[in-house]
């Protein structure tokens, strides 16, 4: 699938800087999809990274209320006091100490990383960002003119990094390393001794910071416990930004609150980039947060159980398809099956499937179901499926894909 690139013309000449990055894969999927569900065909899209659960009624009676209250105004350039004091009282349940000044809140976790990057990334600055990983990083860092350093991990090892790997990866010019836990797109995530054994690496480099994307702390499965990475590493606190927000795990993609957390001159300039860009997120959006915040934890409990529901019915439903095998996510709500054991078949009609893009493409074309290659992921020969939909769809793709897979021909 080539990418058409926007033209102005002959006279006004976009930046080098929108050359360097890509129109993202699952943008690209999911407009197809769209438009063959609007054409009228039968399509079930699992592309996007969004909860089908509504926005709590206890978060949106805390924004009517800031509505009423007249709360309409421009806010302090990094967030309210109030929406800091409620994620300093968040932190404190978890050990872990945190002031106001630690804190920026952004137009989503996407508006963090990206002020982040802006103020700390030169020109040629490296970034160490395990694959698989979440598209926008690699893109955001080279459109901050810094260069995305990528470590394949594997399903073997959870999808973790190893120190040693890590350590292999880290130049003189490395800014941070980007660690995202749990993971899109793999479900994989750092237990607290998975994220200690990584310290030594970091004492050693002292240049280098530790950036956290811990958006879907909340959403973990089975026994496993969540931990920051400012929890088991207090060490590299003073060069480590925690990035979270409130768009997961309270179904709240559509508000655009996320923050950060790191220390206080990392904040200031984060701080100076926005206050230039956008200013503080949306008032109406922080009241919100502060609602979903201190609002009850069932609620959060209640969705967790019902996305382990549906990754154990999409994990087991992958694996039971010859050709597919997929590992069990520790949390977000994404599966990463490996379809390497799909490539070099033959569809019906004679076309040769060779790459997961060309397996997603025959998957849309034969069973109308729409998933995301592992290629836009930094790793090929896998598909991201979200199981964030309603029960019966899922059912429904899983034997659609198991009746396109077994159409295949046989390898030969
Ligand atoms: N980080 C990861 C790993 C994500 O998957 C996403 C959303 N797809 C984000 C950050 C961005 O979250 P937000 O909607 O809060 O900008």
């Amino acid at each position: 699938m080539a990418v058409t690139k926007p033209s102005l013309g002959d006279h006004l000449k976009l930046a080098h800087r929108v050359n360097s990055i890509e129109v993202s894969l699952i943008v690209r999927l999911s407009e197809t999809a769209a438009a063959r569900k609007a054409a009228g065909e039968d399509v079930i899209s699992l592309g996007t990274g969004e909860p089908d659960f509504g926005t709590p009624d206890f978060v949106l009676d805390a924004a009517r209320a800031a509505m009423e209250r007249g709360e309409t105004r421009y806010t302090a350039n990094t967030g309210t006091a109030a929406l800091k004091t409620a994620i300093v009282a968040n932190y404190r349940n978890k050990g872990i100490g945190i002031g106001p000044k630690n804190i920026i809140a952004s137009a989503g976790a996407k508006q963090v990383l990206f002020n982040a990057f802006m103020a700390t990334l030169d020109e040629g600055d490296e970034v160490v960002i395990p694959a698989p990983y979440w598209t926008s990083y690699v893109d955001m860092v080279s459109m901050c003119e810094g260069v995305p350093v990528t470590i394949p991990t594997s399903a073997r090892e959870g999808f973790v990094v190893s120190p040693q790997a890590l350590e292999q990866a880290i130049t003189p010019r490395t800014k941070w390393v980007l660690l995202n836990s749990p993971s899109n797109p793999s479900g994989g995530a750092y237990d607290h001794d998975q994220l200690r054994a990584l310290l030594p690496v970091f004492e050693r480099q002292r240049h280098v910071g530790l950036m956290s994307d811990e958006i879907y702390e909340h959403l973990v499965y089975d026994d496993f416990s969540f931990v920051s990475a400012l929890e088991a590493l207090p060490e590299l606190a003073e060069r480590t930004l925690v990035v979270n927000g409130v768009s997961k795990a309270y179904a709240m993609t559509g508000w655009r609150l996320g923050y950060g957390i790191g220390p206080e001159v990392l904040i200031g300039a984060m701080a100076a980039v926005q206050g230039q860009a956008t200013s503080a997120p949306s008032s109406i959006s922080q009241a919100a947060a502060i609602g979903a915040l201190e609002g009850p934890i069932a609620v959060l409990k209640e969705r967790r159980a019902d996305f382990e529901r549906r990754r154990d019915l999409v994990v087991a439903g992958l694996n039971a398809i010859d050709g597919l095998v997929c590992s069990r996510p520790r949390g977000a709500f994404y599966a990463f099956p490996d379809c390497t054991g799909l490539l070099g078949r033959r569809a019906p009609g004679g076309r040769l499937i060779t790459t997961d893009t060309e397996l997603c493409e025959y998957f849309l074309d034969r069973a109308g179901v729409a998933v995301v290659p592992g290629v836009a992921f930094g790793a090929p020969g896998h598909f991201r499926l979200s199981y964030a939909y309603a029960q019966s769809a899922l059912e429904q793709a899983l034997e659609r894909i198991a009746a396109a897979s077994a159409a295949l021909s046989s390898l030969t």
